[in-house]
């Protein structure tokens, strides 16, 4: 891939960010929405529009998608008619299921045009800026064609050949942090019930969510099938959740996460891991 030119479909908060990066580091920039006044902006900074979709993709090898999901994708592309894929390199940037983007991958080849998935792990505002990064995967050589211009958006994270790799590692992850994040709110709302703010809080929440040196110590044991109950047990985190969803009654406060992490914690009591560590809840789930 030569030059430095690019087009970017979908000006969400993503894309605009991305456009804008491209725009900063000297990049040809085409853009096209579908609302198309999102568009004003990027072309006040030099960005050119394209009248559609057509024209936005054979106006550049390399397209960058960030959308919604992949049936935002379907509805744009299939507006051009399929020559206009042919030779295109699309970066696809909107988060989805592993499954969705193996199929992406798959129409899109059938039509001349390389997928390579993408997953951003930067909100908007860290776009163009060092220290935030994506996983990619997909075919290598396309990568390693593209992989110049993607550092334009974020350090890249290749994970390998099957698009639906970087996919699945994205969904791994952000599973995490949206339980994690629910779960900080659920506690900010039982601290503000007891008149303590977040701010008043901040030092001991970044503590508790501190994880590092749990995950450091399970995941070896996960993968080593040891759910040992030398440390911690679930019969202890049930009595400890019982505590935590009591102390949302009593405050007043919405009690249904804590009832559905008891609930969770009570099917691997059920299941008979009482004495187990919380890790023997990994094949709780997997039976499941
Ligand atoms: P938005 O959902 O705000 O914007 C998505 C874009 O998709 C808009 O340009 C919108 O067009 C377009 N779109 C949606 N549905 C359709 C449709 N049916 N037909 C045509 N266009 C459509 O997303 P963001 O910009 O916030 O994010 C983009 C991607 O990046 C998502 O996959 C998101 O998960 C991912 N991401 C976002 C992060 C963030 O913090 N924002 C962080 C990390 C990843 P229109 O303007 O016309 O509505």
């Amino acid at each position: 891939m030569t030059g430095k030119n690019v087009t970017v479909i979908g000006l969400g908060p993503m894309g605009q960010a991305m456009a804008r990066a491209y725009l900063n580091a000297g990049y040809d920039v085409t853009v096209w929405n579908r609302t198309a006044s999102r568009a004003d902006d990027l072309v006040a900074l030099g960005a050119k529009a394209a009248d559609n979709v057509e024209a936005a993709l054979t106006a550049n090898e390399l397209v960058v998608l960030s959308l919604t999901d992949y049936a935002a994708m379907y509805s744009i592309l299939t507006q051009a008619p399929a020559s206009a894929l042919a030779g295109r390199t699309i970066a696809n940037l909107t988060s989805e299921t592993p499954k969705n983007a193996r199929e992406a991958a798959a129409w899109l080849a059938d039509r001349g045009a390389t997928q390579i998935t993408g997953g951003v792990l930067s909100p908007p505002p860290g776009i163009g800026r060092p220290g935030m990064s994506t996983y990619y995967s997909g075919p290598r050589d396309a990568f390693e064609a593209a992989r110049s211009a993607l550092e334009v958006l974020t350090g890249t994270d290749y994970l390998g050949e099957d698009p639906g790799l970087a996919a699945l590692y994205y969904q791994i992850g952000i599973g995490m942090f949206w339980t994690g994040l629910v779960g900080y709110v659920h506690s900010m709302a039982l601290a503000q019930a007891n008149g303590i703010s977040a701010t008043r809080f901040l030092p001991n929440a970044l503590s508790n969510m501190s994880f590092g040196y749990f995950l450091e110590f399970y995941a070896p044991r996960i993968d080593a099938g040891d759910h040992r109950g030398d440390v911690e047990r679930v019969s202890m985190a049930v009595a400890s959740v019982e505590h935590v969803l009591r102390t949302a009654e009593d405050s007043g406060v919405d009690s249904r996460l804590p009832a559905a992490v008891l609930d969770i914690l009570r099917g691997g009591v059920r299941d008979g891991r009482a004495a187990d560590s919380l890790t023997a809840l990994v094949e709780v789930f997997r039976k499941s």
